[in-house]
């Protein structure tokens, strides 16, 4: 098997160190196995990505060193793929339409027989199963907000034949130092991440679904990725197994944080990589102040 990553950031603001880390280390792993280091924007969410952002990342990544494959997987060249796979989840009554806000969904999962503090999972506050339709709905798949029923996908999933236990292998480390091989019980996905959007009305697919798909599409074998993302995975191996896809190898990474030890974020301009580059660092200066 070929050693194949990706570096997948989302054209919604500057690259910062943490950005700069994460790529710098999958390159790195991709060169050590002789294997490839592909580039994908994630740009799914159109109202937030910016054609300026998406300049600079090849910008930012050419400054560091890292060249790519071409051509570069956009994922708004992929509405059709991740749209097909809502109709084809739709069509085997794993998905039901929601129309629940944000407000809707914390007050419910916070009302008195919830038992108080709303449960957070890995895609936010676990839906409480407001819109959850008794049986699975019938006809065409809806533009809609479309959650996945969890207990439909994990009873599918048990009914398998052959079915290896539901997991993956950690090669890196989540936030609680898990590696090696990461079991994910039913149960677990029950409580603890719940129906998790997979589409979203006018955006075709949700994060989860367009990453599995996309990782799957470009024969990714290696997933290097910041640790935040650790429990999101649960998610990913979940759809993996509904839609016959291949569950890569992940390493999860440690985040580059900040003095006070918070994570870096976007807007903080101040540990972009283009600030850095206007200030005359170099490349070494850059692996120097992220541990490399
Ligand atoms: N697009 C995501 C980000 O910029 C990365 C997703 C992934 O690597 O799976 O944080």
């Amino acid at each position: 098997m070929t050693f194949r990553t990706r570096f997948a950031p989302s054209p919604t603001g500057p690259l910062h160190l943490g950005h700069a880390y994460s790529a710098l280390l999958a390159d790195d792993l991709a060169q050590r196995a002789g294997g490839e280091c592909l580039l994908r924007i994630e740009d799914i969410d159109q109202s937030r990505s910016r054609p300026e952002w998406e300049a600079q990342i090849y910008d930012d990544l050419a400054w560091l060193g890292l060249a790519w494959p071409e051509p570069v997987m956009r994922q708004s060249d992929r509405l059709a793929d991740y749209r097909a796979a809502l109709a084809h989840l739709w069509s085997r009554g794993l998905l039901y339409s929601c129309s629940c806000n944000r407000r809707d969904i914390a007050a419910a999962a916070s009302a008195p027989q919830e038992g108080g503090a709303p449960l957070i999972g890995p895609d936010g506050i676990v839906y409480p199963g407001t819109c959850r339709p008794a049986h699975p709905p019938s006809g065409p798949c809806p533009d809609a907000a479309l959650r996945l029923d969890m207990a439909r996908a994990t009873a599918l999933i048990a009914a398998q034949p052959m079915r290896p236990p539901l997991g993956f292998t950690e090669e890196g480390a989540g936030p609680d130092g898990e590696t090696g091989l990461i079991d994910i019980p039913f149960d677990w996905l029950l409580s603890h991440v719940g129906d998790v959007v997979l589409g979203r009305r006018g955006m075709a697919g949700s994060y989860h679904l367009s990453v599995v798909l996309d990782d799957a599409a470009q024969g990714i074998t290696h997933v290097v990725r910041g640790e935040d993302l650790f429990s999101a995975t649960a998610i990913h191996v979940v759809l993996q197994r509904l839609l016959q896809l291949p569950t890569p190898v992940y390493h999860h990474h440690r985040l580059i944080r900040d003095e006070a030890g918070k994570r870096l974020a976007k807007r903080d301009d101040a540990r972009a990589i283009a600030t850095y580059r206007t200030e005359g660092s170099s490349r070494q200066d850059i692996c120097a102040l992220v541990g490399l």
